[in-house]
């Protein structure tokens, strides 16, 4: 490890102009950090793949170009089942954003470095080059605030180009159908296998969680009126019907505004009693099947083209409390996005 009292004195091989002990802490060192992190991402799975492929070459070789590794190699490393394939690996890879993770938290990085009394931190390189060669990564040392020198770490005849270019302002979303995102056990009853046809059984029962708070609401007005026409003193008793009927009433209608919102606008956050616990948050989605309307669990998902964390729908505040937006879990209000079911893209608001 390139302590700062430790530099290059040592008779060790040099790689990335580091003394090779040099690189293998500093290698340990980022899989320390990556163990601080609270990600559990594709973004993150990939990087500890990187650095125990990289710590595991750098120990059986002293060869540069070992130390690089293509998508088809990294999918390998993380036992994806991509790993037999190089173009559902190299999609896969784009994917997860992993360069994108790493390089935002540049900052996080070197500190945590700098704080294990290191002078050098550790980035992500990548080759690209022309023709049918694979695109490789590599993980390299360098001095925080220093220029990057591509050149005299690597072989000229591999262009080298920047690892991570100004971050996307277009966000694309996944979609998991219905039949494949997991309902809670509970669910089942209203969902089945993941959907039902509005018209049939189910969509009786699904009719009865907003005609049923409907009706309770109706009757929750009429004793609020007939109390009215009491000609009596007022008791404890009538100001906690009162507050309890408020309470119940304002429950009942945001359950049937839930429903019309569905129904409006195709889809809905699901309710948390619908999706497993274990599951990511997924959504409740109306459209049409065969000419009959379904309704459908179903899941959108992305990774923020900021920081590659995972991306989730929520409803906007104030003016735009009724419209979703792909929010970036680990920077909810900076890194949002618009949301667009049709197309399943959409841009960045801020
Ligand atoms: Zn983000």
């Amino acid at each position: 490890m390139l302590r700062s009292d430790s530099l290059p004195t040592s008779p060790e091989p040099v790689a990335n102009g580091l003394p090779e002990p040099v690189l293998r802490e500093l290698l340990q060192c980022l899989r320390d950090w990556l163990d601080t992190q609270r990600d559990d991402n594709g973004a993150m799975a990939l990087l500890r793949g990187l650095v125990a492929e990289s710590i595991k070459a750098e120990a059986n070789s002293k060869d540069i170009q070992l130390r690089e590794f293509d998508a088809q190699e990294l999918a390998e490393a993380c036992d994806w089942p991509e790993q037999d394939d190089f173009t559902a690996a190299s999609k896969k890879v784009k994917g997860v954003q992993f360069d994108a993770y790493l390089e935002s938290r540049e900052r996080s990085v070197e500190a945590f470095f700098e704080g294990k009394g290191f002078a050098h931190a550790i980035r992500l390189g990548k080759h690209s080059p022309r023709g049918r060669h694979r695109a490789k990564w590599f993980l390299e040392a360098y001095v925080p605030g220093e220029q990057k020198d591509p050149t005299a770490l690597q072989p000229v005849d591999q262009p080298v180009e920047p690892v991570l270019e100004a971050p996307s302002q277009q966000i694309e979303y996944g979609y998991s159908e219905a039949g494949t995102v997991k309902s809670s056990y509970l669910a089942h009853l209203l969902l089945g296998k993941g959907s039902f046809k509005v018209k049939s059984a189910r969509g009786l029962l699904f009719a009865c969680t907003f005609l049923v708070p409907g009706i309770l609401l109706l009757l929750l007005v009429a004793t609020g009126g007939l109390h009215l026409l009491m000609d009596r003193p007022l008791r404890t008793a009538d100001l906690a019907f009162a507050i309890f009927a408020f309470g119940i009433g304002w429950f009942m209608l945001d359950q049937i505004r839930t429903t019309w919102w569905l129904l409006e606008d195709r889809i809905i956050p699901a309710p948390d009693g619908l999706v497993r616990l274990t599951e990511e948050p997924a959504q409740l989605e109306s459209f049409k099947v065969d000419q009959g309307r379904v309704i459908g669990l179903v899941r959108y998902t992305a990774n923020c083209p900021v920081c590659a964390a995972a991306v989730e729908l929520r409803y906007g505040q104030g003016h735009e409390r009724r419209r979703l937006f792909g929010c970036c879990v680990e920077a909810a209000q900076e890194h949002l996005f618009t949301f667009d079911r049709v197309t399943r893209r959409g841009t960045r608001v801020r």
